[in-house]
This record gives C-alpha cells, sequence and structure tokens, in this order.
C-alpha cells in the first residue's frame, strides 16, 4: 500500500517512516510531482492540517495524511502556535525562531509548553484527525544537533535531555508526531 505524506520536510519524513508498519510506502509530495508550498490559511494547527490534506486530494487526487505542528508557551500565551514555522518571519529559520523565542522568554519563569501535532487522514473524501501533545518547557539555551525546528531548546517533561539530543526512537515513543501517528496507524488497521 502508498500512501501519501503531504511534506517535503526529510526530517517529518524520517520520523513518520519509522513509525509506519513497513507494507505502507510512504509517498512525499515531491514523489507525486507536488513542488509548490501547500497553503496554510487557517488560524488554527487543526484547521492548517486539515487544509493541506485537502490542498493534495483537490489538486493532486491523492488520498493523504498531513500533519501540522505548534509550540505552544504558556508564558506566551500559547504563541507562537499555528505560526511556529514563521515565528522570526518568512525566511522560516529556525534558529531566528528560536533566538527570537528565547528572547521573549528571557524575563519570564515560567517555561512551559507544549508541542501539538494534528494530523488529517483524508481516505475516501473523509477526514479524520489524530492530535498527539508533549508537554515539557524551554531551555534557555539551545543543546543538541538531532531533530529539526525548535528540538534544541524543548526539554519533554521527565527529561534531561532536549528533543535534539535524543535518538530519533525516544522522540518518537514520547513525542506529539509519534502519539499522532500511532492513532492514525491504529486507525489504519482497524
Ligand atoms: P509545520 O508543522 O511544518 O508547519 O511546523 C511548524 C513549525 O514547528 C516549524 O518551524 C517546524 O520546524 C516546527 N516543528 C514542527 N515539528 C517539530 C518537532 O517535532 N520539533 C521541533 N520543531 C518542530
Amino acid at each position: 500500500m502508498q500512501l501519501v505524506f503531504a511534506t517535503n520536510n526529510l526530517n517529518k519524513i524520517k520520523e513518520v517512516q519509522a513509525l509506519i508498519p513497513n507494507h505502507i510506502k510512504l509517498l512525499s509530495l515531491k514523489e507525486i510531482g507536488c513542488f509548490e508550498d501547500i497553503p496554510e490559511t487557517q488560524s488554527t494547527i487543526e484547521g492548517n492540517s486539515i487544509e493541506k490534506a485537502a490542498y493534495v486530494k483537490t489538486h493532486y487526487g491523492y488520498d493523504c495524511f498531513a500533519d501540522d505542528t505548534g509550540l505552544e508557551v504558556e508564558a506566551l500565551n500559547g504563541a507562537p502556535g499555528v505560526y511556529s514555522a514563521r515565528y522570526a518571519g518568512e525566511q522560516r529559520s529556525a534558529d531566528d525562531n528560536m533566538n527570537k523565542l528565547l528572547t521573549e522568554l528571557s524575563t519570564k519563569t515560567n517555561r512551559n509548553a507544549q508541542f501539538k501535532t494534528v494530523v488529517t487522514l483524508q481516505l475516501n473524501n473523509k477526514q479524520h484527525t489524530f492530535t498527539g501533545t508533549c508537554k515539557g518547557e524551554i531551555t534557555s539555551t539551545k543543546s543538541g544537533e538531532l531533530g529539526f525546528g525548535y528540538d534544541p531548546i524543548f526539554k519533554p517533561k521527565g527529561f534531561q535531555q532536549t528533543f535534539a539530543e535524543m535518538d530519533l526512537s525516544l522522540k518518537n515513543d514520547i513525542g506529539h508526531r509519534g502519539k499522532a501517528i500511532l492513532q492514525l496507524v491504529d486507525f489504519l488497521n482497524s
């Protein structure tokens, strides 16, 4: 079975491929000839996830699943949230985004945050959403080289390392995307 994962983010593909049963081959957007940025115009993570999955079905005709993720910081009333990718500007730079967040939090004592992922499965003209969260805190400096995005400044609850210091299987076990993808896999198996 082949299933389109509506992303060209190789880090996400690597994480998700490790969780999907071997008989399901993931196709990236490039592999179906989609090279443009899919519009993300909604004001919620769930809305953007649904929008991405629907776009692929409408424009390319494939059933698929999409993921949208945001980092919600308590002391910033949930920001950057749905705007996580462009937090420091349109260049969508992970370093710029982390630097901005560290500056915003420099005077705050509450460093609590959570990642939230909404996965939308577009299948047989129906949509199904699966949500995964991971609570933790924002560190005061970057640490680690693994992962991507905000991983070097996110320390999940109960752990002494950031996501960027964890191997893929541990991040997948405790992380937001892993939790949402496991629900997707359960659904596909049922
Ligand atoms: P999107 O889901 O690709 O729109 O991601 C939104 C933003 O969150 C981007 O800046 C990503 O780099 C970041 N992001 C998404 N997933 C993760 C993750 O698992 N760890 C760290 N940052 C992430």
